[in-house]
């Protein structure tokens, strides 16, 4: 029944997936096969990009693949419900492919119905460079009438990007601002007129040549409606032609120091891992007035012991019913079958009240939610041979390419493959098959001849 506080479907796949992963990712924080089998992503359904961003992480014949409207929703259709076959609904999943706004509103719209219909919470992976009237003719009917409740799109603007209309050649982040205010506008004004809501996510591609701005973007871009700040550090995957030099002087903890500056405080990453700690950082939270309040600091127990509860009587997907008032009745269920709950969830939301502030700060400023995450793609000179490996069953003597077994192990963001039976990580999809994909797409869909 869809009231059950915990989905069957959901809790198996998650159990499932839980089976899967390796031993070091089966700690007490890990959040894959507990509460989500991860995120996921189209691949193949619309290569091109009308961008030249250094690095790119699409391989260098993707700009030779015709949009094709019936293809993209051919590919998504068969893609999202191999997906729905094999994991439960209720995941995360990106459009994403080449820049999704080249491809017709209608399409673009009719992709999302697709994703939903198969259970995929869906989110549009753009450059951000599209008009108002695009974002309207998705989001609405041709009567004006809502096409959807709510749209979720994912912005990556950064300086590492050229071909932006009003600045082709971005040299500072700074420069872009008014970019990101005026996306954010956008879906404002969809909201207060047509009643659709939206959750954005900012993008940012990070070199050693932008590290040290990431902090000026979050503080310079926090009260424009991102519910999101996600950092990619760069990796040499992709189309070589793009690469430069250098991306491997900066680590990780370089980028995470950079979004803390930006956040105001530390930034507690390991009460909830998304995966393999290598791979992603993420800190819930929430901004009250300018104090960032994280949902869990990692050094309280009480905090901790609030995680096990929750993660221990709540297994599956269950926050990604759609349904606002399901989604209520699950939780009441859950509160009425273990009362214990109550005064656990108590104690957190007094903990999280004294942090902001006070109830006094919560009600001036109200609570502003947003999530920092840093998403670590791996290069492809480790990524092939560790999947070749693994394909064969077998672990590399080699210490880095056996790390990046155990990553892909624990991968939270896969892509589908019906043609084969395979799910795998994104990694793999950009450094090992996308070369040949998008060649035979070549063939496919080829560039119309110029006369
Ligand atoms: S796509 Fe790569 S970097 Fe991202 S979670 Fe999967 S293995 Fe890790």
């Amino acid at each position: 029944m869809r009231t059950r506080p915990v989905d069957q479907a959901s809790a198996t796949a998650a159990a499932r997936r839980w089976d899967a992963l390796p031993q070091h990712a089966k700690t007490d924080a890990q959040l894959i096969g507990r509460r989500s089998t991860g995120c996921e992503g189209t691949h193949g359904v619309f290569p091109a990009c009308d961008f030249a961003c250094k690095p790119c992480y699409h391989s260098k014949d993707a700009n030779k693949v015709r949009i094709d409207g019936a293809h993209t929703l051919a590919q998504v259709e068969e893609q999202m419900g191999f997906l729905r076959q094999n994991w439960a609904p209720g995941a995360f999943a990106q459009l994403i492919g080449g820049e999704v706004s080249l491809l017709p509103a209608t399409v673009h719209a009719r992709a999302l119905e697709i994703m939903h219909a198969h259970g995929r919470r869906p989110m549009s992976m753009t450059h951000g460079d599209f008009d108002e009237q695009y974002l309207r003719e998705i989001a609405l009917r041709r009567d004006g009438s809502r096409r959807f409740s709510s749209l979720s799109f994912a912005a990556h603007i950064d300086s590492t990007m050229f071909g932006r209309r009003g600045a082709q050649k971005p040299s500072t982040e700074a420069e872009l601002d008014g970019h990101r205010a005026a996306f954010g506008e956008m879906f404002d004004r969809l909201r207060r007129e047509h009643g659709v809501r939206s959750y954005l996510a900012h993008n940012m591609t990070v070199t050693p040549d932008n590290v040290d701005q990431i902090a000026d973007v979050i503080r310079s871009n926090r009260r424009h409606g991102w519910r999101m700040f996600s950092f990619q550090p760069a990796a040499y995957v992709g189309s070589e032609n793009r690469w430069r030099e250098g991306f491997r002087t900066m680590t990780g903890d370089d980028v995470w120091t950079q979004i803390e500056l930006g956040a105001g405080r530390p930034l507690p990453h390991t009460a909830l891992l998304w995966g393999d700690s290598r791979c992603n950082r993420t800190t819930w939270g929430a901004f009250v007035g300018d104090r960032y309040v994280p949902v869990l600091e990692d050094d309280d127990p009480a905090d901790l012991r609030t995680r096990d509860a929750y993660l221990h009587h709540l297994p599956g997907n269950y926050l990604a019913e759609h349904n606002p008032a399901i989604k209520l009745i699950r939780v009441a269920r859950l509160l009425i079958l273990r009362p214990h709950l109550v005064a656990i969830a108590a104690g957190w939301a007094s903990r999280f009240t004294r942090r902001a502030g006070g109830f006094r700060a919560l009600i001036r400023h109200g609570v502003n939610p947003v999530t920092f995450v840093m998403h670590s793609f791996m290069d492809a000179a480790v990524v092939a041979p560790a999947w070749a490996l693994l394909q064969k069953g077998e672990i590399a003597d080699d210490e880095q390419v056996r790390a990046a077994q155990e990553r892909l192990q624990a991968c939270t963001y896969s892509m589908a493959h019906p043609e084969t039976g395979e799910v795998v990580p994104a990694c793999v999809q950009h450094s090992v098959l996308d070369p040949a994909e998008n060649l035979a797409l070549t063939q496919l869909l080829p560039l119309p001849t110029r006369r």
